[in-house]
C-alpha cells in the first residue's frame, strides 16, 4: 500500500517475528483505519533497512532507500508524533555481519565490513557500520520518558489463568556471582553541571595526551558520571567463578547485555571467553591472531576460525575436561552461553531462569542449578535478593500476585551506559580525564591497560519530567511508589537531589520511598506477594530489567506490556510489549511454517495510539476505532485467541483473523458512529460465518518448511504469501 505523506499513525517496518506478524496484521490495521479516514503509513527501521539507507553511494538509483530513522527521529521531536514502535534487532557484530551478506548475495553492493581500517576510507565504513550496531534505534525515537505497566484486562487473564512456575527450593545452589570491586559500581563518580559546557574526554599517559573525545555539549543541569571497569579485576573474578562453578557442581552462566551496551559488554563477553580458554590463548597467541579470532565475537566464531588446526583443537579439548559445564542457549546444537554474544541477555535471560525456578539447561540436555554470573554490581544484586526471595518464600503465585508498573527515565539517551561514543578500552595506562571547556578537571580516574572506561549523562529537563510523571501515575493509581535510587551511588545521589525538591515543592514527599536497588527488589516482591501494587521509579537500565523481570513472573511473558513513552513535545510513541524480536520464532516458522509470536502488544499499543489520536486531535472516529480495538482485545483473553506454541494449532495468524473479527463486532454493535457499524456490520457478519473456512485455510500450510526469501532481507511477496494464506480472509479484509 502506497503511504500517504503525512500519516496519522506511523507503524515501524521491523525484523523477525514482529516483522513477520505485521505482514498479516498490518492489512487488517489499515483497512479498519482506512474506513474511519485514518491513514497509518510505515517507517523502515530494521537492521537491513538502516544498512541501506547509510550507503546510497553503493546502491543503484532503483535500490536506494530514505533514511527512515532519521526522518522519525524528528518528528518524535513534533507534537504530530504518533508512532507505533514495534521491537527492532539491536544487533551484535556477528548480526551485523550476517545481514550485510545476506544483503550483498541480493545483489546490493555494499561494502565489507572494515574488521582492522586502515585507509580513511575504511574508517569512514567501519564507522557508519559501527553506528547501526547495538540500541542505535531506540535513544532516537525516546524522546520522552516511559510509563510501562500490564493492562488491568491483561493481568487479570493472568490471574485467572495462572502460568506454571518451577518450583524454588531453600537448598537451590543457584545464586548470582558480581565482582566485589574494581567495577563500574564501585569505581563511578558523578557530578552536575551547574552551567553549560561542552565537555572532552582524554587519555594521559607516560607518552603524553589523547583526546579521546571532543566537543560533547551539556546544558546546565546534566547530570554526568564516569566510571571504569579494571580489566584486571574482571579476569581474575572470572577465573575464580569459573573455578567455584566447578567446586559447586554448577552450571557456569554469563548473563550481560552486548546488545544495548554495545561498546562496553561485548568487550566483557570477550574476557570470558579468553579466560574460560586461557591457556590456548597464552599458547597460540600469534596463530589465533592469524586466524583473525576475536574473543568478543564468541567462541562460535572461535572454534569455526580453528577447525582446521588439530593442536588448537586438541588443546580446547584438553582445557574442556577442567571447566564446569557450561548453561547452553541450545544443548541439541551444541551452543554454549559464550557462543554468540547476542544470544544470552541479561533482561531476558535472568527472568527466564528465575521463572524455571533456578535451572538452566546443561550440556547434558537437563535441567541444573548455575552460578549467574553478572559481573557489574550496579544491578546484580537485583536478581540476587529476587533469588534469595524465592529460596526463602517459594515461588511467586501468579494467581494471587500484585503487579510492579514502571516509570522510566530514558528521554534524550538518559543512562545509555556502555553504548555510547563515551565508552572506550583504554589502549595504555595513564589518566582519563573529564574537562570542562573552562578547564575544571569533572572527573579523573587512573587507568590501566585494557581497562574499560565510559561516561554517560542524563539531562535535567528529561529527569524532571521523570519525577513530574511518577507524581501523576502515583496520584492515578494510589499505589506504593518506590524510587529505586541508591544514596551511596555516586550518581544515583545526583537524581535523589532532583527527586527530593520536586516531591516537596508539589507536596507528596510522604507518598514516595527512596530505596536502593536490593531493598527495592525485596520491597516489591513482599508488595506483590501480598496482592498489592507498587510503582518502580528506576533510571534507564533498571527500566529495560524490571519490565522484563515483573511481567514474566507475572504474565509469563514481558510481550503484552503496555509500553507508552510520552513524547516531551507532545506527540504519543507506542512501544508494543517490552521485549525483543524473538528469533527463535523466525526459526520455528521456517522449519514448520508456524508462528508463535503474540501479538497482544501490538493490539494494546494500537488502542493507545488510537485514544492518543482522538485526544490530541480531537478525532471522533479515532475514539470509536480505539475503544473498539479495545474491546477486541479483550476478546482475544476472553476467548484465548492467543497463539499457541505448537505446530498445526491456532496461531498468530489466527489471532489476527479473531483479532478482526472482534474488531469489526464491535464497530458493527456501537452507536455512536452509524456509518461505520453500517460498514463493518457485513465484514462482521462475513468473518463470523467464513469461521471454519478461514481456520483451515489458515492452518493448512504448518507441518512444512516456509519460505520468505531471505532472514533479515525477507522477499515483501513471499513474506505475504507465508503469512496471508487465506484467500477467504483477505477477501473480506479487501
Ligand atoms: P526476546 O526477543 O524478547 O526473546 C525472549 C523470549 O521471549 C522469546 O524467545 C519468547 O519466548 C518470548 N517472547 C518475546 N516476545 C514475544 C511475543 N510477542 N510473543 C511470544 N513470545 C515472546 O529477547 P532477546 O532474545 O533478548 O532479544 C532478541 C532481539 O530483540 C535482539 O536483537 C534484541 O536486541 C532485540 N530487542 C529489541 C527490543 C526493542 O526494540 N525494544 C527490546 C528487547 C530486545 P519463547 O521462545 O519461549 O516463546
Ligand atoms: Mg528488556
Amino acid at each position: 500500500m502506497a503511504d500517504t505523506p503525512n500519516p496519522d499513525i506511523i507503524y515501524t517496518k521491523v525484523d523477525e517475528a514482529p516483522e513477520l506478524a505485521s505482514a498479516s496484521l498490518l492489512p487488517i490495521i489499515q483497512r479498519f483505519a482506512a474506513a474511519a479516514d485514518i491513514s497509518v503509513g510505515t517507517k523502515d527501521i530494521s537492521l537491513a533497512g538502516r544498512i541501506l539507507s547509510a550507503f546510497p553511494e553503493h546502491l543503484s538509483a532503483d535500490q536506494r532507500v530514505t533514511d527512515d530513522l532519521a526522518e522519525l527521529g524528528k518528528l518524535v521531536n513534533t507534537p504530530a508524533a504518533n508512532v507505533i514502535k514495534l521491537p527492532n534487532i539491536s544487533a551484535s557484530g556477528p548480526q551485523l555481519l550476517a545481514a550485510i551478506a545476506e544483503l550483498q548475495s541480493k545483489g546490493f553492493a555494499l561494502p565489507d565490513y572494515p574488521e582492522t581500517p586502515s585507509s580513511d576510507a575504511e574508517k569512514a565504513i567501519r564507522a557508519k557500520y559501527d553506528a547501526i550496531k547495538g540500541s542505535a534505534v531506540n535513544p532516537v525515537l525516546r524522546e520522552g520518558n516511559s510509563d510501562r505497566r500490564a493492562a488491568v484486562a491483561v493481568k487479570n487473564y493472568a490471574m485467572a489463568n495462572p502460568h506454571r512456575m518451577g518450583d524454588w527450593s531453600a537448598t537451590s545452589k543457584t545464586r548470582v556471582a558480581a565482582m566485589s570491586g574494581g567495577d563500574f559500581f564501585s569505581n563511578e563518580t558523578a557530578a552536575t553541571l551547574a552551567s553549560a559546557s561542552t565537555v572532552k574526554i582524554v587519555l594521559e599517559t607516560a607518552d603524553g595526551t589523547t583526546v579521546l573525545k571532543d566537543g560533547i555539549s551539556y546544558p546546565a543541569g546534566t547530570v554526568v558520571d564516569a566510571t571504569y571497569m579494571s580489566a584486571k579485576a574482571l579476569d581474575a573474578f572470572l577465573a575464580e567463578e569459573i573455578d567455584k562453578a566447578k567446586a559447586e557442581g554448577v552450571l557456569f552462566s554469563l548473563h550481560l547485555k552486548a546488545t544495548m551496551m554495545k561498546v562496553s559488554d561485548p568487550i566483557i563477553f570477550g574476557h570470558a571467553v579468553k579466560v574460560w580458554l586461557a591457556p590456548v590463548f597464552e599458547k597460540f597467541a600469534d596463530k589465533l591472531a592469524a586466524l583473525g579470532v576475536n574473543p568478543n565475537s564468541g567462541l562460535g566464531d572461535l572454534l569455526d576460525r580453528v577447525k582446521d588446526d588439530a593442536e588448537i583443537t586438541a588443546a580446547i579439548d584438553a582445557i574442556s575436561t577442567t571447566r564446569p559445564p557450561m548453561y547452553m542457549v541450545n544443548s541439541d546444537r551444541g551452543i554454549t552461553n559464550l557462543h554468540v554474544p547476542s544470544d544470552v541477555i541479561v533482561d531476558a535471560s535472568m527472568p527466564a531462569l528465575i521463572r524455571a525456578g533456578g535451572k538452566g539447561w546443561g550440556p547434558d540436555n537437563k535441567e541444573h542449578d548455575a552460578v549467574c554470573v553478572i559481573p557489574d554490581n550496579a544491578y546484580a544484586p537485583v536478581y540476587d535478593e529476587t533469588i534469595k526471595f524465592f529460596k526463602a518464600n517459594g515461588k511467586l503465585n501468579p494467581a494471587t500476585a500484585g503487579t510492579v508498573q514502571n516509570i522510566g527515565l530514558m528521554a534524550q539517551k538518559a543512562e545509555e551506559y556502555g553504548s555510547h561514543p563515551t565508552t572506550f578500552e583504554i589502549p595504555e595506562a595513564g589518566t582519563v580525564k573529564m574537562i570542562l571547556e573552562d578547564g575544571t578537571v569533572l572527573h579523573s580516574h587512573a587507568v590501566e591497560a585494557g581497562d574499560i572506561w565510559r561516561s554517560s549523562s542524563a539531562r535535567k529537563a528529561p529527569i524532571e519530567d521523570w519525577i513530574n510523571l511518577a507524581i501523576s501515575r502515583q496520584k492515578a493509581t494510589g499505589y506504593r511508589a518506590i524510587f529505586w535510587l541508591d544514596p551511596a551511588r555516586a550518581h544515583d545521589a545526583e537524581l535523589i537531589a532532583y527527586v527530593k525538591p520536586i516531591l516537596a515543592a508539589a507536596g507528596v514527599a510522604d507518598k514516595f520511598e527512596i530505596m536502593d536497588p536490593r531493598s527495592a527488589t525485596r520491597a516489591s516482591f513482599e508488595t506483590i506477594t501480598k496482592g498489592e501494587n507498587t510503582i518502580a521509579i528506576t533510571g534507564n537500565v533498571l527500566r529495560d530489567y524490571l519490565t522484563d523481570l515483573f511481567p514474566i513472573l507475572e504474565l509469563a511473558t514481558s510481550a503484552k506490556m503496555l509500553s507508552i513513552v510520552k513524547l516531551m513535545n507532545g506527540g504519543g510513541l507506542f512501544e508494543t510489549g517490552a521485549g525483543g524480536s524473538a528469533p527463535k520464532h523466525v526459526q520455528q516458522l521456517i522449519e514448520e511454517n508456524h508462528l508463535r509470536w503474540d501479538s497482544l502488544g501490538e493490539f494494546c499499543a494500537l488502542g493507545e495510539s488510537l485514544q492518543f489520536l482522538a485526544d490530541a486531535k480531537g478525532n471522533a472516529r479515532a475514539k470509536v476505532l480505539g475503544q473498539a480495538v479495545d474491546a477486541a482485545t479483550q476478546g482475544i483473553l476472553d476467548h484465548d485467541r492467543s497463539p499457541s506454541r505448537k505446530v498445526g494449532e491456532p496461531d498468530n495468524r489466527d489471532s489476527h483473523y479473531w483479532f478482526a473479527r472482534y474488531w469489526a463486532e464491535a464497530l458493527a454493535t456501537q452507536s455512536e458512529d452509524g456509518e461505520l457499524a453500517k460498514e463493518f456490520a457485513p465484514v462482521a457478519k462475513a468473518l463470523a460465518e467464513n469461521e471454519a473456512k478461514i481456520a483451515a485455510e489458515l492452518v493448512a500450510g504448518q507441518g512444512a518448511p516456509a519460505d520468505i526469501g531471505g532472514y533479515y532481507y525477507p522477499d515483501p511477496a513471499k513474506l505475504a504469501a507465508v503469512m496471508r494464506p487465506s484467500g477467504t480472509l483477505n477477501q473480506i479484509i479487501g
